[in-house]
């Protein structure tokens, strides 16, 4: 088999959504209008989005002993996604999302990492030489800092080019070797919280992105702004901003996560950074058109029909 050219390590969780008039004070129960079960987990969502925008995935992580287990893997491969090093523990849950939405569109989630929270370094001893050998390696943090510190430490230099989705935020400051990651993709939140800065003020955007490139040692930050598109912050300190494709909004779940998967894939094809960041706008956008999170991933000839449309030329310029 041809080794993955995207490695994807992060977590794997079923989510179960609850629709409910209104939420329930402490102590109180309310009926649920409809539970429905999804699956999701940023990097489950990442590599379907990837697998789907026709990039060679391999998945790496923890799941459960439990029924969830499979079915998490089969929608894993049903993407194209490789599952063969994905471990499965024995006597554990998989990672469950507990998420319950008003009427208001308003929504309270509490995640068990349960098998995510497992995975530790002995893990990544294994896993090493597979992910050394991807050209693109996609993290996030929905999974133990101390795993992710280890794989950092240990991967070879120059390959795979590292991603990191800094999500969510408050794993960040535990991780120790941040120089090993190529380019940081927070959204404006994220970036918010990551700097102390308020992004609202004049010039303040650009403040942010160069004060997490120099005082955090990164070389390449790409900020995603939901509506506004994505700003990048180059090696040059340049501000280049990509503003966003035209697209009705129906639900920006996981708009985050079609964005990475449509950078690696890109990336992976050898595009430059610039052409890389408007195809992954592209997924973005594509994917807050439709309900969900991995039944939103577009595919590749979706991604092509709306950079088609659009003009290329004016898909970014330097602010
Ligand atoms: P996250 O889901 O991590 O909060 P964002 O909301 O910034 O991230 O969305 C990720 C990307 O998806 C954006 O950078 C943009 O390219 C695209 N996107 C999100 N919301 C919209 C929108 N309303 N219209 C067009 N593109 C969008």
């Amino acid at each position: 088999m041809t080794p993955a050219e995207i490695a994807i390590f992060g977590s794997i969780n079923i989510d179960l959504v609850g629709e409910v008039e209104r939420f329930p004070l402490p102590g109180e129960t309310v009926t649920a209008k409809s539970l429905g079960r999804f699956p999701g987990g940023k990097g489950a969502n990442q590599a379907v989005a990837a697998a789907r925008l026709g990039g060679r995935v391999a998945m790496f992580g923890m799941v459960g002993d439990d029924p969830f287990a499979e079915e998490l893997l089969s929608s894993l491969k049903m993407s194209g996604v490789e599952v063969g090093q994905v471990r499965r523990l024995q006597g554990i849950l998989s990672g469950i999302a507990l998420i319950l939405v008003d009427s208001h569109g308003e929504n309270m989630i509490t995640i068990s990492a349960g098998a995510n929270g497992m995975i530790d370094r002995a893990y990544i001893e294994q896993i090493l030489p597979a992910i050394s050998g991807a050209k693109i390696l996609l993290l996030q943090m929905e999974v133990p800092p101390e795993a992710i510190n280890k794989l950092l430490e240990e991967l070879p230099h120059e390959n795979p080019l590292v991603i990191l989705d800094p999500a969510p935020i408050g794993n960040v400051p535990r991780l120790t070797n941040l120089e090993r990651v190529d380019i940081i993709t927070p959204n404006l939140t994220e970036l918010a919280l990551l700097t102390g800065i308020d992004l609202r003020g004049e010039g303040h955007l650009k403040w942010a992105l160069s004060q997490l490139v120099t005082k955090g040692h990164l070389r390449r930050v790409i900020c995603k702004a939901g509506a506004q598109g994505s700003y990048l912050m180059n090696e040059k300190g340049q501000l280049i901003h990509f503003p966003a494709f035209e697209v009705e909004v129906v639900d920006t779940t996981a708009a985050g996560d079609a964005f990475n998967g449509g950078l690696a894939v890109a990336l992976a094809r050898g595009i430059e950074l610039e052409r890389a960041i408007v195809y992954a706008n592209a997924a973005g956008a594509l994917a807050v058109t439709r309900k969900g999170a991995q039944p939103a991933m577009p595919t590749a000839a979706e991604v092509e029909q709306l950079l088609e449309r659009s003009d290329h030329e004016a898909r970014w310029h330097i602010e």
